[in-house]
């Protein structure tokens, strides 16, 4: 009979917390330092491989706690580098991660559930119904996962939580993340390597604001200068209209100089009118705000169309004029289904002719 699978994983706590842990398993707990060390600074996971450990202490510890990131299932390569993944979970559910890479830098995108409760209609998650939030551990797991099948290691690494589910709907898993990632024992990154991105739950934007300095980056899923388009797009604003997630907004304390993201997707002769760009400069008037106009990156299965360049361009520009700060930002990964916000809900192998089995 095989022996039972180690019930604790360390990702689901902060690395500091380590040494705590590997006392209670009768080691001395500087051992819990030299694991942090080899999973996060060398993408070591197995404690058979971390030869600074006495070899029955590997052996016992892995009667006792794991490891244990999500399995890379499949990578779709992209034409420009980014990796679209299905990661599996211990659990057996495929979630999905994006990789992409930009010179010595790269940004991952990670999931936070499996499946999604929201039904935004232009989103592919939202098909799906939620199965269940991802922990900590799992939200964790996916960055080492991503990090250990990269060519060469990234000199510096962004997250976005912008992949399958709703951060805020899963706000214990999510803070825990953030702060396994904060933890200097561990990744050690700063709050500005981190963004949450919600659709507004307005209650949990409050408990997010009340992080203090481990707050994340915040980033919104806007996309429509009115309750009736945004309502009809994304059915949670029926809950949380337009002005109530723009004064819990107002109430976070922002930092000097941070700014929150808004992520507008264009969409032909739904919400890229002249006067939407006007309304939209309206609403965000007073707030510290950036907003990333996203021109539709077109599936198949969805009833939307990209908005020519000219209507890019013209809403550009009035959005500028009604004193906004715009970008227009082209999705990565288009050809491979890897659009953040965009992930596909299905694995899909035909998906792209890129497709490379990580098997
Ligand atoms: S956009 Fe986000 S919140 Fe909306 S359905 Fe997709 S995953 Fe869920």
């Amino acid at each position: 009979m095989n022996a039972p699978a180690p019930s604790l994983n360390l990702l689901d706590r902060p690395a500091s917390s380590w040494r705590a842990a590997l006392d209670d398993f009768g080691y001395e707990p500087y051992r819990g330092d030299q694991v942090a060390e080899w999973v996060f600074q060398r993408g070591v996971f197995d404690f058979e491989r971390m030869t600074n450990l006495p070899a029955d202490m590997r052996t016992g510890l892995a009667s006792q706690a794991a490891v244990a990131p999500p399995e890379v299932a499949q990578r779709f390569v992209s034409s420009d580098r980014s990796r679209r993944y299905l990661l599996r979970t211990g659990g057996g559910e495929l979630v999905e991660a994006v990789y992409m890479p930009t010179g010595e830098r790269a940004t991952l995108c990670i999931s936070s559930q499996v499946g999604c409760r929201f039904a935004c209609t232009f989103c592919q998650t939202g098909t799906m119904k939620l199965q269940r939030s991802l922990s900590a551990g799992e939200i964790v797991g996916q960055v080492l996962s991503l990090l250990s099948d990269a060519e060469l290691p990234p000199k510096r690494t962004n997250v976005v939580f912008m992949g399958q589910g709703e951060p805020l709907d899963n706000l214990p898993g999510v803070i825990g993340a953030v702060e396994a990632l904060q933890d200097p024992a561990g990744p050690g990154w700063s709050w500005r390597r981190i963004t949450v991105s919600t659709v507004g739950l307005v209650p949990a934007l409050a408990e997010l604001g009340r992080l203090g300095e481990r707050r994340p980056r915040i980033a919104v899923s806007l996309n429509a200068s009115t309750d009736a388009v945004r309502s009809e797009l994304m059915p949670i604003n029926r809950k949380y209209p337009i002005a109530d997630l723009v004064a819990a907004l107002r109430d976070i304390p922002w930092r000097r100089r941070e700014r929150v993201t808004f992520e507008y997707v264009l969409l032909r002769g739904v919400n890229d009118s002249p006067d939407d760009a006007k309304r939209l400069g309206k609403l965000l008037r007073g707030l510290p705000a950036k907003v990333n106009l996203i021109p539709w990156n077109p599936i198949e299965t969805m009833p939307f169309a990209r908005p020519d360049q000219d209507a890019i361009d013209r809403f550009r520009r009035e959005a500028l004029g009604s004193g906004l700060d715009v970008l227009v930002r082209y999705s990565r990964g288009a050809d491979i289904g890897a659009a953040c916000g965009q992930l596909q809900a299905a694995h899909d192998p035909s998906v792209s002719p890129t497709t490379v089995s990580a098997d």
